[in-house]
């Protein structure tokens, strides 16, 4: 198969970035393959909203600037900061024009408040923000004519010059795909390829992303030598809702702390006064350090967050799924305390990308959850990374076009990239062996590498990690390639960049945090 742009990932990043980009060069063929259905993705889950500026009589940019600034422990990029957050607004109008809608209050857009926020900021359609936004971009990005999608279709590797040596271009010339169904591996060449994978939260065995973000975009761009980097900077979640739900765990959003619940410890004493005058709605990385400290300090499997002062209309009106999903554990949150502890949730670093989001191959791109812009730094601010998604998608989609305008390789050049050479075995799954060996990695990084490492932790889980490498590489090189075995591989790859990149990492600042500094 031949594309002009290859996109990887259907979360808010690669859909927004293909909508643009198909208005804007209509001729140009693009091919979009998501891992899942074409809604599965982080998107999906997300409940806040999207941080920006709206109401300049009680907000400003440079204010959202040095909200940014803060969280990060001053670590972000301040020129990104600013023009991420002055162009935000436009591609949130953008994003209403193909059909996604906000609450409103009045004639003007309601607002959320979330940690680490000034003011309040957050544009958001109830508690399910990211759903609707992912429905509105599937609905727009269907209506273009150019543009195919290969659902339950997974990034295998990226083409580059490992695969054709002779033609030393340099550059990356699209993707191996292997499909779900039948597991054959299918080769689509691009001019452009761009990674829009999303995150890793499934390096961890408690995280807020659901089963497919499993940084297969960052495994892949590892082997192909793109730069990776600040994968050490994980933030977690302060509150996800302690018992699992059908085996996943679900987020109770910073919103409901914006709007006025509290965390509180067994006894009920509401302990973050002790930790930061921000008390509950300090920026993430100190809320989620506070409790799991409580939560060591008397031996407690979580805590409580308490909504119970909130009125129950208002719940009921901006918190409907959190109403729902706690109900269906038998926690009527209007009256009762909702248990919680911290989990991963996002990454701050990523494969390493410029203002037009182009990675250090050419030819590629990297956007969204996946990509390291500078935005982040060490901590991301709530809700900073939809927006991210939408400014790099809008601007990489912007520099294709251009690129596009002139065609750097011809379709005769195509036809001699090789179709994937694996092992010619036949499939011998060994499904149960990887599916341990995936939850016993999920279970050192969890250990290990968690909310407070330390040197002995990070030594722990290199050596511990080596061995599920080892038993990995093994299966690879016997065993036909299948879905489950490239996402092994690259949980792999992300956990060991992880480990490799903490233990380098000389000091405590944002969400990175080694007991031996104290
Ligand atoms: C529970 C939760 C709540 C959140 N709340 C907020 C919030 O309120 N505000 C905010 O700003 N951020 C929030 N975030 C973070 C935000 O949702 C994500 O950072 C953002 O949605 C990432 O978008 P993306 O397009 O980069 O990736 P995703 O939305 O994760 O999309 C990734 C896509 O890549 C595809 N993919 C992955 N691997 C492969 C592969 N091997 N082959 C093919 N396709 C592949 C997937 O199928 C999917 O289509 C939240 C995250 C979670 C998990």
């Amino acid at each position: 198969m031949y594309a002009d742009v290859l996109v990887v990932g259907t979360g808010i990043a690669g859909l927004s970035y293909a909508v643009r980009l198909a208005k804007k060069s209509p001729d140009a063929k693009i091919i979009m393959i998501s891992k899942r259905d074409l809604l599965e993705s982080n998107t999906k889950y997300a409940q806040g909203g999207i941080a920006v500026v709206s109401n300049f009589f009680n907000d400003s940019y440079e204010e959202h600037v040095r909200d940014t600034m803060v969280a990060s422990a001053y670590t972000s990029k301040e020129h990104v900061v600013d023009f991420v957050v002055r162009e935000g607004p436009a591609c949130v109008k953008e994003l209403i024009e193909w059909g996604a809608q906000f609450d409103t209050k009045g004639a003007a857009l309601h607002l959320g408040k979330e940690g680490g926020h000034s003011t309040k900021r957050i544009v958001h359609h109830k508690d399910q923000s990211g759903l609707h936004i992912q429905n509105a971009l599937i609905t727009k990005a269907r209506s273009l004519d150019n543009i195919t999608f290969f659902e339950n279709h997974s990034l295998v590797d990226l083409i580059t010059d490992h695969h054709i040596p002779h033609l030393n271009k340099g550059r990356c010339y699209g993707a191996y795909v292997i499909s779900k169904k039948d597991e054959e591996i299918v080769k689509i060449t691009a001019q452009l390829t761009v990674l829009s994978t999303g995150g890793a939260g499934q390096v961890y065995a408690h995280t807020t992303n659901p089963t497919a973000a499993t940084g297969d975009g960052l495994g892949a761009a590892y082997r192909a030598k793109v730069h990776v980097e600040n994968l050490h900077f994980v933030q977690f979640h302060p509150t996800a809702l302690f018992p699992k739900i059908d085996g996943n765990t679900f987020l109770i959003s910073e919103a409901i702390r914006g709007a006025g619940a509290i965390l509180r410890n067994h006894t009920g004493e509401a302990f973050m006064e002790q930790y930061d005058n921000r008390r509950d709605l300090a920026p993430r990385d100190i809320v989620s350090r506070a409790i799991h400290t409580e939560m060591k300090k008397h031996s407690l499997e979580h805590v409580y967050l308490d909504a119970t002062q909130i009125e129950k209309e208002k719940l009921e009106q901006e918190f409907p799924t959190i109403l729902s999903n706690c109900l269906k554990l038998g926690i009527d949150i209007a009256k009762a305390y909702i248990p919680v502890l911290p989990a991963a949730h996002y990454i701050c670093g990523g494969i390493d990308v410029n203002e037009h989001s182009q990675s250090n191959l050419t030819g590629l791109y990297a956007i969204g959850e996946c990509s390291h812009t500078g935005l982040h730094g060490a901590n991301r601010l709530a809700s900073n990374s939809l927006l991210e998604a939408l400014v790099f998608a809008a601007r990489a989609a912007e520099h294709s076009s251009v690129t596009l305008s002139n065609p750097l390789l011809s379709s005769d050049f195509f036809e001699e990239i090789p179709d994937w050479k694996g092992t010619e075995n036949v499939s011998n799954q060994k499904t149960d062996r990887i599916r341990k060996l995936r939850a016993a990695l999920q279970q050192i990084m969890s250990l290990y590498v968690g909310i407070i490492k330390s040197g002995e932790s990070l030594q722990k889980a290199e050596t511990e990690l080596h061995e599920i490498y080892m038993a990995t590489k093994e299966l690879y090189q016997l065993n036909k390639l299948t879905p489950q075995l490239t996402t092994l591989r690259n949980l792999v790859s992300v956990a060991y960049l992880m480990i490799k990149q903490a233990q380098k990492y000389p000091v405590n600042k944002g969400v990175y945090f080694n007991e031996d500094y104290v």
